[in-house]
């Protein structure tokens, strides 16, 4: 961002209450605008988010609301509102943008000073859009345009209008009250705020699989836990610290969630000598999802999520993805269903958890694993092993032991127990 063109002052009108005009940033909404009778409360979740994504920027903001479009703004750098907006799920775009009185006057100024500050001395090809949300205003938005274009060539050195590829397109959008100029535009996350589809229990393990299904969901508005399952006291504590990591980054995107870990070592040994096999991986996956199933009636989870792709592995076979979903007691979501390995890795990079899941740790999935999975795992088989295991003893007991870590929430640098998850009343 520190390349950023400077953003002129804006010069308000004699009367005006100059003081709250100047820099700010435009938040398009997303999917919001498909939402009719409730748009309402996907708004009030939106603004929400942002105002827990600005926590600790450094100074007073105000959040206002337009058609389809969040104002932000406060004592704050522009740059520092920009990059905390740019992590709201929920934006299309987001813009630096300065504000001005809707008066001819102050709108050309401030066109003449954003065009002059961009361009500097090199030669540029301009554009000017209007968009007139105040039908009231005395020019149509095509009159605008050529008024502002003609104003900017005459005061500003070295332009020229290009209506068809412009280096500069300035946007002025036009309301009752004030004007928005913008002419730089980020891409922002899209999707639907993180919270107003409902909560969900995230099974993260430390590959790239889970942390991008977890962030797919979060785009489809559901606030995530996240419950990682360690081959501890087998293993040494390296996948807990890469799902910590994972979890930090992603809580950068939400209200943060819990990491709640799982020490299932013990568990997948009497599975192992209960006869598993083959069926050992699918048996552990069994295991999982009924102990997160149990997780979710405390943390308010509605549904699960994994990163399972269809047939990526062994254990990612459609009849294997069956057998775990008999032992779910709540809808398992996979986002990444029909994703391939490179478009999850890409995608891993682009939210930032790739980094992370690249470092080697010790997965409590290749303990015990056995030599063959079996890709056709049969119901009967799984129960006869299962039988031989008090199942709801197994989980009571997973979960009492289970730790509960906050991962970004109070920068904790280590991870740190911080006590274990109550059961329910
Ligand atoms: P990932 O890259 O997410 O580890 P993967 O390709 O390695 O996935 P599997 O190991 O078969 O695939 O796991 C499938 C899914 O099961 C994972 O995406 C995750 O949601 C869940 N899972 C696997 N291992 C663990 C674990 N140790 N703790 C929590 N969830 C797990
Ligand atoms: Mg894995």
């Amino acid at each position: 961002m520190s390349d950023n063109p400077r953003v002129p002052a804006a010069r308000a009108s004699a009367g005006d209450s100059s003081a709250s005009y100047g820099p700010c940033v435009l938040l398009k909404h997303g999917e919001i605008f498909l939402k009719g009778h409730n748009r309402h409360r996907f708004t009030k979740q939106l603004h929400d988010n942002l105002r827990v994504a600005l926590h600790g920027v450094g100074g007073s903001t105000w959040i206002k609301l337009a058609q389809n479009v969040t104002v932000l703004g406060g004592q704050v750098p522009q740059e520092a509102l920009v990059e905390r907006a740019r992590r709201v799920i929920g934006f299309n775009s987001v813009a630096p943008a300065v504000r001005v009185p809707s008066t001819l006057d102050t709108i050309t100024a401030a066109a003449v000073d954003a065009l002059g500050s961009v361009c500097g001395k090199r030669p540029v090809r301009f554009a000017v859009r209007v968009r007139r949300r105040d039908k009231k205003f005395p020019l149509t938005s095509s009159r605008m345009e050529a008024y502002l274009g003609a104003r900017v060539l005459e005061a500003v050195a070295g332009l020229s209008v290009d209506l068809t590829a412009p280096d500069v397109t300035l946007a002025v959008e036009i309301d009752r009250k004030e004007t928005y100029l913008s002419w730089e535009r980020y891409p922002g996350l899209g999707g639907l705020p993180v919270g107003s589809s409902g909560r969900a229990l995230v099974l993260l393990s430390g590959g790239y699989d889970s942390p991008v299904a977890a962030h797919r969901a979060m785009r489809r508005g559901l606030a995530c836990d996240f419950v990682h399952f360690s081959g501890a006291p087998y293993t040494n504590p390296s996948s807990v610290y890469k799902a910590y990591a994972l979890a930090r980054e992603l809580n950068r995107y939400q209200q943060p969630g819990d990491l709640h870990v799982v020490a299932l070592g013990k568990a997948q040994k009497q599975l192992a000598v209960a006869g598993a096999g083959r069926l050992q991986v699918v048996a552990q996956r069994r295991l999982m999802v009924r102990t997160a199933s149990a997780l979710a009636v405390r943390t308010g989870a509605q549904a699960l999520v994994t990163g399972d792709s269809l047939g990526q592995v062994a254990s990612q076979t459609l009849a294997n993805l069956a057998a775990v979903d008999e032992a779910a007691t709540l809808p398992v979501l996979r986002p990444l269903i029909g994703w391939d390995k490179q478009e999850i890795i890409d995608e891993a990079r682009s939210i930032g958890t790739a980094e992370i899941s690249v470092l080697p740790d010790e997965d409590c999935c290749s303990l015990l694993a056995p030599p063959r999975v079996s890709t056709r795992a049969r119901l009967p088989e799984l129960r006869t092993v299962e039988r031989r295991l008090d199942l709801d003893e197994v989980v009571e007991a997973l979960l009492g032991a289970a730790r509960v870590l906050r991962p970004g929430q109070d920068d904790q640098e280590e991870p740190t127990t911080v006590g274990s998850c109550p059961a329910p009343a």
